[in-house]
């Protein structure tokens, strides 16, 4: 099954940004958190204990001590896990793409370099063609480093200072710094922890998504069990309608890789479409639209194995491998 990817650029920044807001205030609205001082966490408003003091003081037995665990425990964590890996089976890095935090600064901060230096990196060896998939250039323009460099150091305060809301009381924090008289440990946590997103968001945010995320790596593992996965395709057999175009989907990819190979070359795609739409822009004036889709089912195999299955082929050429990188 193909899927067109008209409107999912917009849809999937309205996702992206709704879900930072719900990072963000999912603290201060006990939606969850973990509170250190009463030492349990906090679920949609409601206390979320594993029922074990009423063991400790007496009331109940060893018996109803461990159906409370595995009630309040193991169940939830166990629908949470499997639901999160059968999305990642079945659709790959959606929560990465389409969701998390870190991702949504990994692209602010890779559009603002972008600006500054031609490159969405400091790591990328050459800056990247001026023009964009929209045919407009983009002229680098040093100017926007201070802008580049002051947005990551925003955004890692206010990753450091939600983090601290996750672990302590929420408004707490927001009176005690509002009020210059946070604690001496919630002082140097902030501090820290603003330092260390600070270094992240500036030289290593890609990396860490592709290399450092746990939670993206069990999805990108989920995702390479299922050769029929929901992925992104390119139709070999229009490849040469590449000709004049200088790479656009490869330049907009924000995890650095190239979208038009195999899908083991593609172990950590987010399935954030960027190529996709970068290639519809590209192929605007072409009656057959781009050449990249989201494709799943025996369509997708061609992704894994470099030739399509034969009953899904529909010209007589056969498709050939897609390019390796
Ligand atoms: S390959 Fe395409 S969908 Fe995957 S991360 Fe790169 S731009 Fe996003
Ligand atoms: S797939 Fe599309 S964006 Fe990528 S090189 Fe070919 S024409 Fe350009």
């Amino acid at each position: 099954m193909s899927k067109t990817p008209h409107g999912l650029e917009r849809r999937r920044s309205w996702f992206q940004t709704s879900f930072f807001i719900l990072f963000l205030l999912a603290p201060p609205l006990d939606l969850f958190r973990l509170d250190l001082n009463q030492g349990h966490f906090f679920l949609l408003r409601m206390n979320w204990t594993l029922g074990l003091d009423a063991f400790v003081h007496g009331e109940i037995g060893p018996g109803a001590a461990t159906l409370n665990l595995v009630l309040r425990g193991f169940v939830p964590l166990l629908l949470v896990v499997s639901g999160f890996i059968f999305v990642s089976w079945r659709y790959g890095r959606l929560y990465c793409g389409w969701l998390c935090p870190h991702f949504s600064v990994v692209e602010a901060i890779n559009k603002l370099m972008r600006r500054a230096s031609g490159k969405p990196s400091i790591w990328e060896p050459a800056p990247l063609p001026e023009r964009q998939p929209d045919g407009s250039a983009l002229k680098p323009d040093p100017k926007f480093w201070p802008v580049t460099l002051i947005t990551a150091l925003f955004l890692a305060f206010v990753w450091a200072l939600t983090l601290l809301t996750y672990l302590l009381p929420p408004f707490e924090i927001y009176e005690n710094l509002l009020t210059a008289s946070l604690t001496p440990n919630q002082f140097r946590f902030l501090a820290v922890a603003t330092v260390l997103f600070l270094i992240e968001f500036t030289f290593a945010r890609h990396l860490f998504c592709r290399f450092g995320c746990a939670v993206g790596l069990f999805q990108s593992l989920a995702w390479m069990a299922n050769n029929k996965a929901m992925v992104v395709r390119f139709d070999t057999r229009r490849a040469n309608e590449c000709r004049g175009c200088d790479g656009q989907c490869d330049n907009v990819c924000p995890m650095r890789l190239k979208p038009r190979t195999l899908k083991r070359k593609m172990f950590t795609c987010t399935q954030c479409t960027q190529c996709i739409s970068a290639c519809d822009q590209v192929q605007s004036d072409n009656p057959a639209g781009g050449l990249l889709d989201w494709s799943e089912g025996k369509e997708a195999l061609v992704v894994v194995t470099g030739r399509m299955p034969a009953d899904t082929v529909r010209e007589d050429k056969p498709l050939s491998a897609p390019r390796q990188e």
